[in-house]
């Protein structure tokens, strides 16, 4: 791992695995649990802007017992155009975004 690799939440640069999934290397933070992928431009996947912002995803462990519970993080980033909406919310409520698997269930 060299050393321009640090976690983006906790600052952790030691305790880090990197696990290669074709060109992409997967890192995982063991500290906190932060997931990431090195190398990767920040790019926006649908209009292609770099001008993208950083956020954190909740990664949710289903495999143990059966209360879900949110164990660790990923590093997304949001486009300000095209994923407005998510980034207000995410800089609105300061918290991890939902993970993506999870269907939607409104609440009142
Ligand atoms: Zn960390
Ligand atoms: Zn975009």
């Amino acid at each position: 791992m060299s050393a321009d690799t640090i976690c983006a939440n906790c600052g952790e640069e030691e305790n880090l695995r990197g696990s290669r999934d074709g060109d992409t290397i997967t890192v995982t933070c063991h500290s906190c649990g932060l997931v990431w992928d090195r190398d990767l431009t920040p790019k926006c996947g649908t209009c292609g802007s770099v001008d993208v912002r950083k956020a954190f995803q909740s990664i949710l462990e289903k495999s143990r017992g059966t209360q879900l519970s949110i164990q660790s993080m990923r590093l997304v980033y949001l486009c300000p155009r095209c994923d407005a909406d998510r980034l207000a919310d995410y800089i609105k409520s300061n918290t991890p975004l939902p993970p993506d698997e999870l269907p939607v269930t409104p609440r009142d």
